[in-house]
Protein backbone atom coordinates (compact mmCIF):
# COMPACT_ATOMS: atom_id res chain seq x y z
CA UNK A 1 0.00 0.00 0.00
CA UNK A 2 1.53 3.12 -0.93
CA UNK A 3 0.86 7.07 0.83
CA UNK A 4 0.53 10.00 -1.56
CA UNK A 5 3.47 12.15 -2.84
CA UNK A 6 1.86 14.81 -0.53
CA UNK A 7 2.69 12.99 2.30
CA UNK A 8 6.00 12.08 0.76
CA UNK A 9 6.97 14.84 0.31
CA UNK A 10 6.99 16.76 3.76
CA UNK A 11 10.25 15.87 6.02
CA UNK A 12 9.60 14.84 9.71
CA UNK A 13 11.12 17.31 12.52
CA UNK A 14 14.71 16.04 12.54
CA UNK A 15 13.90 16.48 16.25
CA UNK A 16 12.09 13.31 17.06
CA UNK A 17 15.22 11.59 17.64
CA UNK A 18 16.39 14.23 20.23
CA UNK A 19 13.49 14.06 21.83
CA UNK A 20 13.46 9.75 21.82
CA UNK A 21 17.12 10.70 23.56
CA UNK A 22 15.89 13.37 25.97
CA UNK A 23 12.94 10.56 27.17
CA UNK A 24 15.73 7.31 27.78
CA UNK A 25 17.81 9.87 29.97
CA UNK A 26 15.16 11.06 31.88
CA UNK A 27 13.74 7.41 32.01
CA UNK A 28 17.10 6.56 33.67
CA UNK A 29 16.23 9.34 36.02
CA UNK A 30 18.81 11.71 34.95
CA UNK A 31 18.04 15.69 35.42
CA UNK A 32 17.51 16.69 31.75
CA UNK A 33 17.37 20.24 31.30
CA UNK A 34 14.67 21.11 28.22
CA UNK A 35 15.03 23.93 26.47
CA UNK A 36 13.79 22.95 23.34
CA UNK A 37 9.84 24.09 23.58
CA UNK A 38 8.32 26.66 21.87
CA UNK A 39 6.07 27.34 24.47
CA UNK A 40 5.36 29.75 27.86
CA UNK A 41 6.22 27.98 30.60
CA UNK A 42 3.05 29.98 32.56
CA UNK A 43 -0.33 29.42 32.71
CA UNK A 44 -3.66 30.65 30.66
CA UNK A 45 -4.61 33.53 33.16
CA UNK A 46 -7.39 33.32 35.16
CA UNK A 47 -9.88 35.33 33.32
CA UNK A 48 -9.66 32.94 30.29
CA UNK A 49 -9.78 30.16 32.20
CA UNK A 50 -13.49 31.63 33.72
CA UNK A 51 -14.63 32.29 30.66
CA UNK A 52 -13.83 28.75 29.26
CA UNK A 53 -15.54 27.02 32.69
CA UNK A 54 -18.82 29.44 32.40
CA UNK A 55 -19.10 28.57 28.58
CA UNK A 56 -19.19 24.68 29.93
CA UNK A 57 -21.85 25.36 32.62
CA UNK A 58 -24.06 27.53 29.88
CA UNK A 59 -23.73 24.60 27.17
CA UNK A 60 -22.01 26.28 24.70
CA UNK A 61 -21.28 22.91 23.05
CA UNK A 62 -22.83 22.81 19.89
CA UNK A 63 -21.09 24.10 16.26
CA UNK A 64 -20.41 27.24 15.85
CA UNK A 65 -20.30 29.31 12.42
CA UNK A 66 -17.12 28.17 11.04
CA UNK A 67 -15.25 31.09 11.16
CA UNK A 68 -16.18 31.65 14.45
CA UNK A 69 -19.03 33.20 16.44
CA UNK A 70 -19.57 36.54 15.78
CA UNK A 71 -19.48 37.79 18.78
CA UNK A 72 -15.68 36.56 19.30
CA UNK A 73 -14.85 37.79 15.52
CA UNK A 74 -16.09 41.45 16.44
CA UNK A 75 -13.65 41.21 19.86
CA UNK A 76 -10.94 40.43 17.78
CA UNK A 77 -11.62 43.48 15.27
CA UNK A 78 -11.56 45.72 18.43
CA UNK A 79 -8.23 44.48 19.57
CA UNK A 80 -6.76 44.57 16.04
CA UNK A 81 -7.67 48.55 16.54
CA UNK A 82 -6.67 48.85 19.82
CA UNK A 83 -3.43 46.63 19.99
CA UNK A 84 -2.53 47.48 16.35
CA UNK A 85 -4.50 50.47 14.35
CA UNK A 86 -5.85 48.09 12.22
CA UNK A 87 -9.27 48.04 10.61
CA UNK A 88 -10.67 44.71 10.25
CA UNK A 89 -13.89 44.13 10.31
CA UNK A 90 -15.72 40.75 11.82
CA UNK A 91 -16.39 39.49 8.41
CA UNK A 92 -12.63 39.50 7.40
CA UNK A 93 -11.43 37.58 10.49
CA UNK A 94 -11.65 33.72 10.25
CA UNK A 95 -10.79 32.18 13.65
CA UNK A 96 -9.26 28.04 13.43
CA UNK A 97 -7.27 26.12 15.40
CA UNK A 98 -4.26 27.83 16.46
CA UNK A 99 -1.76 29.74 13.75
CA UNK A 100 -0.73 27.24 11.96
CA UNK A 101 -4.03 26.36 10.66
CA UNK A 102 -5.10 29.60 9.59
CA UNK A 103 -1.22 29.67 7.59
CA UNK A 104 -2.63 26.38 6.20
CA UNK A 105 -5.71 27.80 5.08
CA UNK A 106 -4.26 30.60 3.83
CA UNK A 107 -1.17 28.69 1.95
CA UNK A 108 -4.15 26.57 0.56
CA UNK A 109 -6.45 29.34 -0.40
CA UNK A 110 -3.56 30.89 -2.40
CA UNK A 111 -1.11 28.66 -3.66
CA UNK A 112 -1.23 26.90 -6.84
CA UNK A 113 1.08 24.12 -7.80
CA UNK A 114 4.12 25.28 -8.88
CA UNK A 115 4.29 28.95 -7.76
CA UNK A 116 6.53 30.00 -5.74
CA UNK A 117 6.39 31.50 -1.89
CA UNK A 118 9.45 33.41 -0.82
CA UNK A 119 10.54 32.31 3.00
CA UNK A 120 13.43 34.76 4.66
CA UNK A 121 15.22 31.87 6.51
CA UNK A 122 15.76 31.00 9.89
CA UNK A 123 11.86 30.27 9.69
CA UNK A 124 9.53 28.29 11.82
CA UNK A 125 9.42 24.70 9.92
CA UNK A 126 6.23 24.46 9.05
CA UNK A 127 5.88 27.61 6.44
CA UNK A 128 8.18 25.34 3.92
CA UNK A 129 5.97 22.47 4.46
CA UNK A 130 2.81 23.63 4.72
CA UNK A 131 3.65 25.76 1.21
CA UNK A 132 5.01 22.28 -0.16
CA UNK A 133 1.51 20.61 0.75
CA UNK A 134 -0.40 23.57 -1.37
CA UNK A 135 1.92 22.50 -4.18
CA UNK A 136 3.66 25.07 -4.08
CA UNK A 137 8.00 25.90 -4.29
CA UNK A 138 9.30 27.61 -1.01
CA UNK A 139 12.43 29.93 -2.06
CA UNK A 140 14.40 30.08 1.16
CA UNK A 141 16.66 33.39 0.96
CA UNK A 142 19.26 33.73 3.85
CA UNK A 143 20.22 35.71 6.70
CA UNK A 144 22.60 35.77 9.11
CA UNK A 145 23.40 36.77 12.63
CA UNK A 146 25.61 39.35 11.87
CA UNK A 147 21.99 41.35 10.07
CA UNK A 148 20.31 40.01 13.45
CA UNK A 149 18.57 37.70 10.92
CA UNK A 150 17.25 40.54 8.68
CA UNK A 151 16.10 39.93 5.10
CA UNK A 152 16.98 42.52 3.29
CA UNK A 153 14.14 44.63 0.35
CA UNK A 154 17.53 43.54 -2.20
CA UNK A 155 17.45 40.06 -1.66
CA UNK A 156 13.80 40.35 -1.79
CA UNK A 157 13.82 42.12 -5.04
CA UNK A 158 15.98 39.37 -6.48
CA UNK A 159 14.49 36.87 -5.02
CA UNK A 160 10.92 37.77 -6.83
CA UNK A 161 10.43 35.68 -10.11
CA UNK A 162 7.08 35.58 -12.48
CA UNK A 163 6.07 32.47 -9.89
CA UNK A 164 5.62 34.18 -6.69
CA UNK A 165 2.84 34.50 -5.20
CA UNK A 166 3.57 35.15 -1.60
CA UNK A 167 6.13 35.79 1.13
CA UNK A 168 5.75 34.60 4.82
CA UNK A 169 7.73 35.65 7.96
CA UNK A 170 7.48 36.15 11.45
CA UNK A 171 8.39 39.26 13.37
CA UNK A 172 8.79 38.62 16.96
CA UNK A 173 10.41 35.58 14.89
CA UNK A 174 11.24 32.28 15.80
CA UNK A 175 13.70 30.61 16.16
CA UNK A 176 15.82 33.96 15.85
CA UNK A 177 13.74 36.86 18.31
CA UNK A 178 14.69 39.13 15.91
CA UNK A 179 11.99 41.90 15.35
CA UNK A 180 11.96 44.01 12.29
CA UNK A 181 11.07 48.17 13.29
CA UNK A 182 8.29 50.10 11.15
CA UNK A 183 11.13 51.59 8.54
CA UNK A 184 12.08 47.78 7.96
CA UNK A 185 8.82 46.56 7.74
CA UNK A 186 8.02 49.53 4.85
CA UNK A 187 11.28 49.23 3.16
CA UNK A 188 10.11 45.47 2.57
CA UNK A 189 6.44 46.59 1.63
CA UNK A 190 8.01 49.17 -0.82
CA UNK A 191 9.45 46.07 -2.42
CA UNK A 192 6.99 44.11 -3.10
CA UNK A 193 4.85 47.03 -3.84
CA UNK A 194 5.54 47.05 -7.90
CA UNK A 195 4.68 43.45 -7.91
CA UNK A 196 0.85 43.25 -7.38
CA UNK A 197 -0.01 39.65 -7.44
CA UNK A 198 2.42 38.87 -4.35
CA UNK A 199 0.73 38.33 -0.75
CA UNK A 200 2.26 38.93 2.51
CA UNK A 201 1.23 36.63 5.25
CA UNK A 202 2.56 38.31 8.49
CA UNK A 203 3.32 35.35 11.42
CA UNK A 204 2.30 37.93 14.53
CA UNK A 205 1.58 35.49 16.71
CA UNK A 206 4.82 36.49 19.28
CA UNK A 207 3.15 40.17 19.12
CA UNK A 208 2.76 40.51 22.97
CA UNK A 209 6.29 39.00 23.72
CA UNK A 210 8.29 41.76 21.86
CA UNK A 211 10.89 44.02 24.66
CA UNK A 212 11.86 46.11 21.51
CA UNK A 213 8.74 48.60 22.55
CA UNK A 214 5.28 48.81 20.32
CA UNK A 215 4.52 46.45 17.77
CA UNK A 216 4.52 46.89 14.27
CA UNK A 217 2.69 45.44 11.87
CA UNK A 218 3.29 45.13 7.99
CA UNK A 219 -0.09 45.54 7.32
CA UNK A 220 -0.09 49.29 8.93
CA UNK A 221 1.09 50.35 5.58
CA UNK A 222 -2.42 51.45 3.68
CA UNK A 223 -0.14 50.30 0.14
CA UNK A 224 0.25 46.68 1.02
CA UNK A 225 -2.77 46.22 3.53
CA UNK A 226 -5.21 45.05 0.92
CA UNK A 227 -2.37 41.87 -0.39
CA UNK A 228 -1.56 41.47 3.59
CA UNK A 229 -3.02 38.77 6.00
CA UNK A 230 -2.22 38.82 9.52
CA UNK A 231 -1.90 36.10 11.63
CA UNK A 232 -2.17 35.52 14.79
CA UNK A 233 -3.23 33.61 18.27
CA UNK A 234 -3.56 33.20 21.73
CA UNK A 235 -0.64 30.83 21.81
CA UNK A 236 2.02 32.60 22.91
CA UNK A 237 1.12 35.75 24.43
CA UNK A 238 -1.77 34.38 26.47
CA UNK A 239 0.09 31.21 27.35
CA UNK A 240 -2.69 29.01 25.56
CA UNK A 241 -0.74 27.10 23.28
CA UNK A 242 -3.21 23.72 24.57
CA UNK A 243 -6.19 25.98 23.77
CA UNK A 244 -5.52 25.71 19.62
CA UNK A 245 -6.70 29.16 18.90
CA UNK A 246 -5.71 31.27 16.24
CA UNK A 247 -6.86 33.70 13.82
CA UNK A 248 -6.22 35.64 10.75
CA UNK A 249 -7.49 39.26 9.44
CA UNK A 250 -7.50 39.57 5.85
CA UNK A 251 -9.48 40.84 2.97
CA UNK A 252 -13.11 39.64 3.03
CA UNK A 253 -12.04 37.51 -0.13
CA UNK A 254 -9.12 35.31 1.47
CA UNK A 255 -11.14 35.55 4.91
CA UNK A 256 -14.07 33.96 2.60
CA UNK A 257 -12.31 31.53 0.80
CA UNK A 258 -10.45 30.33 4.34
CA UNK A 259 -13.72 30.24 5.64
CA UNK A 260 -14.57 27.79 2.32
CA UNK A 261 -11.55 25.13 3.54
CA UNK A 262 -12.01 25.11 6.58
CA UNK A 263 -15.60 24.24 6.35
CA UNK A 264 -14.92 20.89 4.63
CA UNK A 265 -11.45 20.56 7.44
CA UNK A 266 -12.94 21.00 10.99
CA UNK A 267 -16.11 23.11 10.61
CA UNK A 268 -14.19 25.72 12.87
CA UNK A 269 -12.27 25.31 16.20
CA UNK A 270 -13.70 24.02 19.72
CA UNK A 271 -16.54 26.19 20.55
CA UNK A 272 -15.26 26.22 24.89
CA UNK A 273 -11.87 27.44 22.97
CA UNK A 274 -13.03 30.05 20.77
CA UNK A 275 -14.82 31.67 24.14
CA UNK A 276 -11.31 31.15 25.87
CA UNK A 277 -10.12 33.09 22.82
CA UNK A 278 -12.54 35.91 23.26
CA UNK A 279 -11.74 36.44 27.05
CA UNK A 280 -8.08 36.80 25.57
CA UNK A 281 -9.40 39.04 23.24
CA UNK A 282 -10.68 41.30 25.70
CA UNK A 283 -7.51 41.65 28.21
CA UNK A 284 -5.61 44.33 28.17
CA UNK A 285 -1.96 43.55 27.28
CA UNK A 286 -1.10 44.57 31.12
CA UNK A 287 -2.54 42.01 32.03
CA UNK A 288 0.17 39.53 31.18
CA UNK A 289 3.28 42.28 31.57
CA UNK A 290 4.43 39.98 34.49
CA UNK A 291 5.18 37.18 32.14
CA UNK A 292 6.79 39.66 29.58
CA UNK A 293 9.30 40.95 32.35
CA UNK A 294 10.10 37.54 33.04
CA UNK A 295 10.89 36.68 29.58
CA UNK A 296 12.78 40.47 29.61
CA UNK A 297 14.93 39.41 32.58
CA UNK A 298 15.38 35.79 31.34
CA UNK A 299 16.61 36.97 28.01
CA UNK A 300 19.06 38.54 29.81
CA UNK A 301 20.51 36.43 32.04
CA UNK A 302 21.03 34.07 29.46
CA UNK A 303 22.39 36.80 27.03
CA UNK A 304 25.49 37.96 29.16
CA UNK A 305 26.00 34.15 29.63
CA UNK A 306 26.19 33.11 26.65
CA UNK A 307 28.14 35.92 25.08
CA UNK A 308 31.21 34.91 27.42
CA UNK A 309 31.14 31.52 25.53
CA UNK A 310 34.05 31.23 23.38
CA UNK A 311 33.12 30.03 19.96
CA UNK A 312 29.23 31.05 19.82
CA UNK A 313 28.17 33.89 17.88
CA UNK A 314 24.85 35.73 19.41
CA UNK A 315 22.88 38.44 18.17
CA UNK A 316 20.42 39.73 21.37
CA UNK A 317 16.94 38.77 20.30
CA UNK A 318 13.85 41.65 20.96
CA UNK A 319 10.93 39.23 21.24
CA UNK A 320 9.94 35.35 21.46
CA UNK A 321 11.57 33.37 23.60
CA UNK A 322 14.78 32.36 21.91
CA UNK A 323 18.20 32.12 21.19
CA UNK A 324 20.18 31.72 18.23
CA UNK A 325 23.28 31.15 18.27
CA UNK A 326 26.29 30.04 15.66
CA UNK A 327 27.69 27.44 16.61
CA UNK A 328 29.86 26.39 13.57
CA UNK A 329 33.46 27.04 15.49
CA UNK A 330 32.63 23.70 17.19
CA UNK A 331 32.26 21.76 13.68
CA UNK A 332 34.89 19.38 13.25
CA UNK A 333 35.85 18.72 16.96
CA UNK A 334 34.88 15.26 18.98
CA UNK A 335 33.58 14.16 15.94
CA UNK A 336 30.91 17.38 15.67
CA UNK A 337 29.69 18.42 11.95
CA UNK A 338 26.68 20.20 12.55
CA UNK A 339 23.42 21.03 14.38
CA UNK A 340 22.42 17.91 15.22
CA UNK A 341 25.88 16.33 16.28
CA UNK A 342 26.00 19.24 18.31
CA UNK A 343 23.17 19.19 19.93
CA UNK A 344 22.87 15.21 20.44
CA UNK A 345 26.34 16.01 22.26
CA UNK A 346 24.62 18.63 24.55
CA UNK A 347 22.15 16.44 25.03
CA UNK A 348 24.29 13.26 26.34
CA UNK A 349 27.38 15.35 27.86
CA UNK A 350 25.38 18.27 29.41
CA UNK A 351 21.66 17.09 29.90
CA UNK A 352 20.58 19.78 27.99
CA UNK A 353 17.88 19.55 25.07
CA UNK A 354 17.96 21.74 22.36
CA UNK A 355 17.12 22.36 18.58
CA UNK A 356 19.32 21.85 15.42
CA UNK A 357 19.50 24.82 13.60
CA UNK A 358 19.06 22.64 10.79
CA UNK A 359 15.10 22.52 11.45
CA UNK A 360 15.32 25.86 10.67
CA UNK A 361 16.59 26.17 7.67
CA UNK A 362 20.47 26.81 9.16
CA UNK A 363 22.66 24.07 10.23
CA UNK A 364 25.53 26.46 11.12
CA UNK A 365 23.18 27.07 14.44
CA UNK A 366 21.14 25.63 17.73
CA UNK A 367 17.88 27.09 18.94
CA UNK A 368 17.40 27.72 22.74
CA UNK A 369 14.07 28.23 24.13
CA UNK A 370 14.48 30.20 27.75
CA UNK A 371 10.59 29.41 28.60
CA UNK A 372 12.14 27.90 31.80
CA UNK A 373 12.56 29.30 35.20
CA UNK A 374 15.36 30.91 35.77
CA UNK A 375 17.73 28.68 38.15
CA UNK A 376 17.07 25.95 35.44
CA UNK A 377 18.53 28.65 32.70
CA UNK A 378 21.53 29.25 34.88
CA UNK A 379 22.28 25.85 35.25
CA UNK A 380 21.56 24.35 31.70
CA UNK A 381 24.10 27.58 30.90
CA UNK A 382 26.73 26.57 33.66
CA UNK A 383 26.79 22.67 31.50
CA UNK A 384 26.59 24.12 28.15
CA UNK A 385 29.99 25.99 28.51
CA UNK A 386 31.43 22.94 30.66
CA UNK A 387 30.82 20.52 27.50
CA UNK A 388 31.97 23.06 24.92
CA UNK A 389 35.02 23.79 26.31
CA UNK A 390 35.62 20.10 26.66
CA UNK A 391 35.67 19.73 23.08
CA UNK A 392 38.61 19.34 21.69
N1 LIG B 1 3.95 30.78 14.06
C1 LIG B 1 5.11 30.65 14.71
C2 LIG B 1 6.28 31.47 14.27
C3 LIG B 1 5.25 29.74 15.77
O1 LIG B 1 6.41 29.62 16.41
C4 LIG B 1 4.13 28.95 16.13
C5 LIG B 1 4.22 27.94 17.20
O2 LIG B 1 5.27 27.46 17.54
C6 LIG B 1 2.93 29.14 15.43
C7 LIG B 1 2.87 30.05 14.40
C8 LIG B 1 1.71 28.30 15.71
O3 LIG B 1 0.97 28.74 16.77
P1 LIG B 1 -0.39 28.03 17.19
O4 LIG B 1 -0.11 27.36 18.50
O5 LIG B 1 -1.37 29.13 17.32
O6 LIG B 1 -0.75 27.05 16.13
Amino acid sequence: MKLSDRINNIVEPQTIGMARKARELKAKGIDVISLSLGEPDFFTPDPIKAAAKKAIDENFSFYTPVAGYLELRQAISNKFKRDNNLDFTADQIVVSTGAKQSIANVMLCIVNPGEEVLVPAPYWVTYLEQVKLAGGIPVVIPTTVENNFKVTPEQIKKAITSKTKAIIFSSPCNPTGTVYTKEELKAIADAILPHKDIYVLSDEIYEHINFSGKHESIAQFPEIKERTIVINGASKGFAMTGWRVGYIGATKAIATACDKIQGQFTSGTCSIGQKAMHAAADLQVSSIQPMRDAFRKRRDVVYNLMKEIPGLKVNYPDGAFYFFPEISSFFGKGGINNSTDLCMYLLEKAHVALVPGDAFGNDNHIRMSYAAAEDKLIEAMKRITKALAELK
